[in-house]
Order: C-alpha cells, then sequence, then structure tokens
C-alpha cells in the first residue's frame, strides 16, 4: 500500500476521552471511531489487525479439529426461553421487537443457537465428538463501555460450542481448547496465563480465564511467577491424544494462577515469596464445561452404544477478538506509539523515503516495494512529501514492526537502513540483504489459506 492513497486518518492531538494508552493510540493511528458507546467503527489499519487476529484464530481453531460456521446476531427469544436464560440474563441483553410483535434479541452469546442446531441434525454418540465455532459480533449492553474496544457494546469473539458423549470426553474437548488458546495467544505475541475463574451467567464447574498482566486491566490477578516462564514454542500436538492434551494443561495449570474471583490466600501463601506475584490482568478468553445445563433444559440428546439415550455434554470457549487489539496495544508500546508484534502488525514493513521526488531514492523505494510485495509480504510506502521527521513519527505510532529508510545519501554507499521499531537498533544493509532479513523475521508468521 502507497500511504499517498491509503487512509490513514492519524490524529495529532491525544483525544481527551481516551483514558488508557491502547485506546489513546488506536484513536490516534486511526484505526477506530467511535459510532456511539461502546460501538466503533473499523477504519481499514484496524480493520486490517483485526482480521488478522481473526485469522490466527481460525487456523489454531482448525488445527485442532474444530469446524467453523457462522450464526446470525439476531436471535429469537423463544430459544432463550427454552433454557431459562431469557428472564436471567439481565439489563447486558439488548431486546429487540419486530414488527410482527416478536421478541428478538441481539446475541450476546451462542449456548441455545447451537444447542438448536445440534438437536435438530444429529442424534447419535457416532457424530461424536464435535466442536463447532464462529467468529461473530455480540452485543451486551455494558453498564460502562470504556476503554475503546476492550470493553465494548458491539465486539468480535470467537465462541466454540462442544459436544461430546460423557464427561471424559468433554474435558478432553475442554484440555484441547486450552491447547488452542495457549498457541493462539503466543502467536500474536502475548503471554496469556490461564486461571482458575468463576463461572458466571454462563453456568458450569470447570472454567478457566485466560489473562494478559497489564497495569490497565480490569482484574486483580495472583499467581506464581513460574508460571510466566513457560512458553509453548513450536512443539507438535497430536490434539487427538487426551493425554498429551491433558499434561500440557497439567504444566500450565500447576503454578497457582487466580483472578480475585477464585483466590485462595492460604494456598497463595505456600508458593516461596519471591515468586508470589499480584497484578492486574486483561481477561481475552474463557473456557468452560458446563455438562448438561443446556442440552437437559433444551432437549438435545444423543444414544449411546448401547441404545440409550442421554443429554449431550457440552462446553463453551471464546475468545474476545476485538479486546485482543486492546490488549496487544497495552502489552506492547511505548511512549511513541503502538510496537505490533510480526504476527498481527496491520503491515509488516514500512518504507520511508527520505527524499521524495529524488530520481535514485523513488527508484529504489518503488524496486523495493514491489520486490517486498513478491515475497508475500506487505509493505506500507509512505511516499508522502513530507519531512523525514513527520514520515517516522508516523511509522512509530502506527507501529509497524520494521521500518526500511531509503535516502540518497546511503543509495550513493549502495544501502539503505533497516530499523527495528522493538529495539530501535539500525542496521545499513544492501537492499538485498534487507529483503532477505525480512524473508526470515516472517518465515515463521506467515499466515496460512484462510478456513477454506
Ligand atoms: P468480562 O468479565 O470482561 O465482562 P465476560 O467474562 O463476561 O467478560 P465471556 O462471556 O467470557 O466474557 O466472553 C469471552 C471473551 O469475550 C472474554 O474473555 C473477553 O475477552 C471478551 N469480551 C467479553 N465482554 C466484552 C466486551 N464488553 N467488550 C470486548 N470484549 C469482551
Ligand atoms: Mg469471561
Amino acid at each position: 500500500m502507497r500511504l499517498s492513497r491509503y487512509f490513514l486518518p492519524v490524529l495529532k492531538e491525544t483525544p481527551a476521552e481516551a483514558q488508557i494508552v491502547s485506546h489513546r493510540y488506536m484513536l490516534r493511528a486511526g484505526m477506530i471511531k467511535q459510532a456511539s458507546a461502546g460501538i466503533y467503527s473499523w477504519l481499514p489499519l484496524g480493520l486490517r489487525v483485526l482480521k488478522k487476529i481473526e485469522a490466527i484464530v481460525h487456523e489454531e481453531q482448525i488445527r485442532a479439529g474444530h469446524i467453523p460456521l457462522l450464526m446470525p446476531t439476531m436471535q429469537s427469544a423463544d430459544l432463550w426461553r427454552e433454557s431459562g436464560r431469557y428472564d436471567d440474563y439481565g439489563e447486558e441483553m439488548l431486546r429487540i421487537t419486530d414488527r410482527h410483535n416478536r421478541d428478538m434479541l441481539f446475541g450476546p452469546t451462542n449456548e441455545e443457537q447451537i444447542t438448536d442446531i445440534f438437536r435438530s441434525h444429529v442424534g447419535s454418540y457416532k457424530d461424536l465428538p464435535l466442536t463447532l465455532y464462529q467468529i461473530q459480533w455480540k452485543f451486551r449492553d455494558e453498564i460502562r463501555p470504556r476503554f475503546g474496544v476492550m470493553r465494548g457494546r458491539e465486539f468480535y469473539m470467537k465462541d466454540g460450542y462442544n459436544f461430546d458423549i460423557d464427561r471424559d470426553a468433554a474435558i478432553h474437548a475442554y484440555n484441547r481448547h486450552m491447547v488452542a488458546y495457549l498457541r493462539t495467544y503466543e502467536r500474536m505475541g502475548l503471554k496469556a496465563i490461564p486461571m482458575r475463574a468463576d463461572s458466571g451467567p454462563i453456568g458450569g464447574d470447570d472454567t478457566h480465564e485466560f489473562l494478559v498482566l497489564a497495569d490497565t486491566g480490569e482484574s486483580e490477578v495472583f499467581y506464581d511467577s513460574a508460571i510466566t516462564d513457560l512458553s509453548f514454542g513450536d512443539r507438535q500436538v497430536d490434539f487427538d491424544s487426551r493425554a498429551e492434551c491433558e499434561a500440557i494443561v497439567q504444566e500450565w495449570t500447576t503454578p497457582y494462577a487466580r483472578t480475585d474471583e477464585t483466590h485462595d490466600p492460604a494456598l497463595f501463601d505456600q508458593i516461596p515469596e519471591a515468586r508470589r506475584k499480584s497484578s492486574r490482568g486483561i481477561e481475552v478468553g474463557q473456557i468452560f464445561y458446563f455438562g448438561t445445563k443446556y442440552s437437559e433444559a433444551m432437549g438435545a440428546n444423543v444414544t449411546t452404544p448401547d441404545g440409550a439415550k442421554v443429554p449431550v455434554h457440552m462446553g463453551s470457549h471464546g475468545i474476545g477478538v476485538s479486546r485482543l487489539l486492546g490488549a496487544i496495544i497495552e502489552a506492547s508500546h511505548d511512549d511513541r506509539g503502538i510496537i505490533w508484534p510480526e504476527g498481527v502488525t496491520p503491515f509488516h514493513v514500512g518504507i520511508v523515503n527520505l527524499k521524495q521526488g529524488d530520481d535514485e531514492a523513488d527508484a529504489a523505494c518503488e524496486a523495493l516495494y514491489r520486490q517486498i510485495t513478491a515475497m508475500g509480504l506487505d509493505p506500507l510506502y509512505d511516499d508522502r512529501n513530507e519531512r523525514a521527521g513527520a514520515k517516522f513519527a508516523t511509522m512509530d505510532l502506527i507501529g509497524l514492526p520494521w521500518r526500511i529508510t531509503v535516502g540518497p545519501r546511503g543509495l550513493k554507499n549502495g544501502v539503505v537502513e533497516l530499523t527495528s521499531r522493538r529495539t530501535g537498533v539500525s542496521e545499513e544493509l544492501p537492499p538485498e540483504q534487507a529483503l532477505s532479513r525480512l524473508q526470515e523475521i516472517f518465515e515463521g508468521h506467515r499466515l496460512g489459506r484462510g478456513i477454506f
């Protein structure tokens, strides 16, 4: 993309309404615009990151054997009356009446809708295990929407639902989700810690939340610092293996890590003092096993091998896709702007032309632009007639992890400058070497074919 032809409405002033850094930078970098309280338009730069996060979530779900579908945002109240949640859910549910006076709602979550799909089409143990998921907009009429996309009213969520013959099989699905989530967050450059949590209005016994440590988080968390040393890396996992998934879950849930809702001071005090940490955290996902709560209420039964009919065991599993943009920025920024991790960056590399209009500099930038594109990477070329300082400030604010700076002086010596946004370190390299460096850097961060 050439910046002169792009739509990047960068703000000079810091918007007064933004209280936390991610909200400020998302507004200043022209990623989002508030439409009304807690509801945002996604401007082109914001949309690029949202779609990358979405793509990573899809890839990791599909890798775990889960199947994507798409359900509508508008739901009939009747299904929610069957589960009893129409009256229980409270004011966070946006209730709407259509022209025929039918009660509808904008879905805050989809347990009822997916259970209805399941009971209409599946009746036998032979069709299990089954995990269906979607990435779809949700609406919760939050009493105090704030912090930009972190606590919106309309927000984008991955919600997945597993259907299994018994508790053991459903616990395997739970474990599989935890493994897939650990991989997902790590690909986004995040450390998200699974913490034993409280189940809230979804209901159920087993549940973990995934929290990103950040001062601006809304949850208070307590953990053994040993857990922050764990990393998933590139280990291969057989998602069909109960033992393998369980071992990974064990590894990640053995060190103490809890939110204030489940915190147990006596247990916490048994950790050596130097490793006892408390801080704030941002919830970026949650997994639940809730057994037969919905299947019993809504008659979602399957026949077992010996012919009995039993309610199917279920769980639901969410990732806050739009909230993740805020969480990533909270975890990765400096006082000049965002620093995108390679896995989610809206463009892979910025090209800054120090002397627009200089024949040689223009030609070198054009050549780099073509070559980077041919490598399957997305460059953002700042081809505006601006001073170098302004171009650098824009690149720093929007947070591209790598920048190539091209100017007449370097070109005389046959070099361009490759700069890391994270470390600030610059290297002078011949253009071909800068390109092969980029190739290496992004090798492990390529997205696949998408969901089809
Ligand atoms: P919270 O406690 O933050 O209100 P929740 O526990 O009610 O969230 P879940 O039902 O667990 O939310 O939804 C799954 C994920 O969706 C959450 O982990 C979070 O990342 C995201 N999410 C929930 N509510 C919002 C919101 N209002 N705005 C943006 N993302 C949200
Ligand atoms: Mg939650």
